[in-house]
């Protein structure tokens, strides 16, 4: 038994005609973060620091929704989610509704480490956040051009949006957003070390043009982020199908109560979600991985201690 790590940077209807310049940088991104998991594994960080410095890495590149690539509500604000756990103690903090907090990953963490609760949100998580003297910025650093269009394209389409479908094309726009890009994902990342300590961590700019207040799955325990001394999950995709589904913590439930392994259980959960809706990475206790998607495809990574490796976006991508 060894270490293992896996990350995603969102699931979603991903044409397989995304342009080149538009899929490597990420591929290039999640290479870049699972490196820097592997080489925390190997230096003996526990999982909890692991997918922490991960996220964290995840949300400082705005190729992917979370941190300064967050997505904008319909007011054309932004408001982040997080959330993390650690498996052995199941001790979890998570938020929502940030708008000015650089790492919302590490002021979960905060909220976990540092106060009785386990979830805060919006003006609390802000003062929070203030008291704690965790990095912020004006919440104009996370408001990018490519989200201002992403939002006004789905405006102009009607709908709050996770896919990665064809853009509505104005004539005359300065910002087009590239065809097939017209959302960006979600991040996470689960780690494993040697001695079967687990972690997750989930963070977010949620939907474009998601109304103001509206929370997503991914700072829900149980939804979008769960880990316990069998396995750690993070969730991706229509967060409201994942808090229905209770996706991260049925995957638990079912090695828990049914004995399945962790790929059987995950696997289960997906097929069993409403079709497009749902992607998870997982690690187990014993070092095991899997990365299943019900959506066209997922931003996804995993490298194990015996050497294993995988970079993917669409079903069926070979090891590296
Ligand atoms: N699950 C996220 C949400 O609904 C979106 C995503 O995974 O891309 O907020």
């Amino acid at each position: 038994m060894g270490w293992a790590i896996a990350l995603h940077g969102g699931a979603g209807d991903i044409p397989r005609s995304l342009p080149l310049e538009r899929r490597e940088p990420r591929k290039a991104a999640l290479r870049h973060c699972l490196q820097i998991g592997v080489d925390a594994l190997n230096s003996h960080r526990s999982p909890l620091d692991v997918v922490e410095l991960v996220v964290r890495e995840l949300e400082n590149n705005p190729h992917f929704n979370a941190g300064v690539g967050s997505v904008l509500t319909s007011n054309g604000t932004v408001e982040m989610e997080a959330c993390i756990m650690d498996g052995n103690t199941k001790r979890c903090g998570a938020v929502s509704g940030l708008s000015t907090v650089k790492n919302a990953i590490s002021l979960a963490r905060l909220v976990m480490e540092k106060t009785p609760h386990i979830y805060l949100g919006f003006d609390g998580a802000e003062a929070f956040a203030r008291e704690q003297g965790i990095e912020t910025v004006d919440s104009s650093h996370f408001i990018t051009p490519e989200n201002i269009e992403r939002l006004k394209q789905a405006k102009e389409a009607n709908r709050v949006q996770i896919d990665y479908t064809q853009p509505i094309k104005k004539v005359g726009d300065k910002i087009p957003v590239p065809d097939g890009d017209s959302q960006i994902g979600t991040v996470g990342c689960v780690a494993v070390d040697g001695l079967g300590n687990l972690a997750t961590a989930t963070s977010t700019g949620g939907l474009v043009n998601k109304m103001v207040g509206r929370i997503g799955d991914t700072p829900i325990i149980g939804a979008g982020t769960y880990a316990n001394n069998l396995c750690a999950v993070s969730a991706t995709g229509r967060g409201e199908a994942i808090i229905r589904g209770t996706v991260a913590r049925d995957v638990a439930a079912l090695m828990e109560y049914k004995g399945l392994s962790l790929n059987d259980a995950a696997t289960y959960v997906v097929e069993g979600a409403p079709s497009g809706t749902t992607g998870l990475i997982a690690v187990s206790a014993k070092g095991e991985v899997t990365m299943p998607f019900n959506t066209t495809g997922m931003f996804r990574a995993c490298a194990s201690e015996d050497g294993y490796t995988e970079v993917g976006i669409w079903p069926g991508e070979l090891r590296e």
